[in-house]
């Protein structure tokens, strides 16, 4: 649980120089071929050890979370050691974002107590999540049935031409299978795929205009920040004090979409330090 005090304001010298949350792409693998998917394609995997020393730094430094991603974080080998290890050294919330495909009980169980929250990817339901990810849609209902065993967890969705007309299958879905929250994310662009269109885009906005779904409802705003309203979350908090991201081969970077950044030796802090002065 993050507690904000916003009656309180903290002049930006004393805010903790670590990012409040990381992301972390574990490795690039994962077996499925969603078209629109921009992880790199090339070979890489982070080394547990360095992972689990930049957790603890950034820990000490006041990062509240890391998320594990990819490719497919369960695909990594020492998955739910690393993840226990960090659960274990740290204050931090540990989650991770996952097709679903690869849980077994096996796992769910050796990620107990290890892991605060777990996003479930799901992108349409039905015949559309079958085309798009090319694995049976009763499948992902029983992930998300394992997950629920295990830790509070989301549906994330990528919105994009198949998938805008199924916005409140949707919201049905991740109420039905006990998720906390359901995330959407506008298709971004890749080199394959030029991301969701401006009509869809706008047909998301008028949706979430007067959705009124059982569950919580988040959206991601990158590439429609014209679009969708917003508040400031912790005043004065800029980009870099809110979240960086590391790719699977050690660049750490604004945001995963972000085409540059800068490699982390030991210390992940001096990296984060080397990104502000960069930004
Ligand atoms: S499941 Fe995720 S990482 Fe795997 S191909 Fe699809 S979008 Fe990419």
């Amino acid at each position: 649980m993050n507690v904000l005090l916003d009656e309180v304001s903290v002049p930006p010298e004393q805010f903790s120089p670590a990012p409040r949350y990381l992301s972390v792409a574990l490795t690039n693998a994962c077996e499925l071929r969603c078209a629109y998917c921009y992880a790199p394609k090339h070979a890489a995997v982070l080394e547990r050890e360095r992972v689990l020393a930049w957790a603890v730094e950034l820990d000490a430094a006041g990062c509240l979370g890391v998320g594990f991603g990819g490719g497919e974080p369960t695909a990594y080998r020492g998955f739910a050691q690393l993840c226990s290890d960090i659960a274990q050294s740290t204050s931090m919330a540990v989650t991770f974002t996952t097709h679903g495909h690869r849980l077994t009980p096996e796992l769910v169980e050796s990620l107990r107590g290890a892991v605060h929250f777990v996003r479930l990817s799901v992108d349409g339901v039905g015949a559309t999540y079958e085309r798009l990810r090319g694995r049976p849609f009763a499948a992902v209902v029983q992930s998300a049935g394992l997950l629920g065993t295990l830790a509070p967890f989301g549906i994330n969705a990528v919105i994009n031409a198949d998938t805008v007309s199924e916005l409140d299958d949707l919201a049905e879905f991740a109420d039905k299978v006990g998720a906390s929250e359901l995330l959407l994310l506008p298709e971004q662009p890749t080199a394959e795929t030029p991301g969701i269109s401006g009509a869809d885009s706008q047909r998301l906005v008028e949706w979430a205009a007067i959705a009124r779904t059982k569950v919580r409802l988040a959206i991601s705003r990158t590439g429609l920040e014209a679009a969708l309203p917003t508040t400031e979350v912790i005043p004065g908090e800029r980009p870099l004090d809110a979240h960086m991201h590391i790719d699977a081969t050690g660049i750490l970077r604004p945001h995963a979409y972000a085409p540059t950044g800068v490699s982390v030796g030991s210390l992940i802090m001096e990296a984060a330090q080397a990104l502000r002065e960069a930004a």
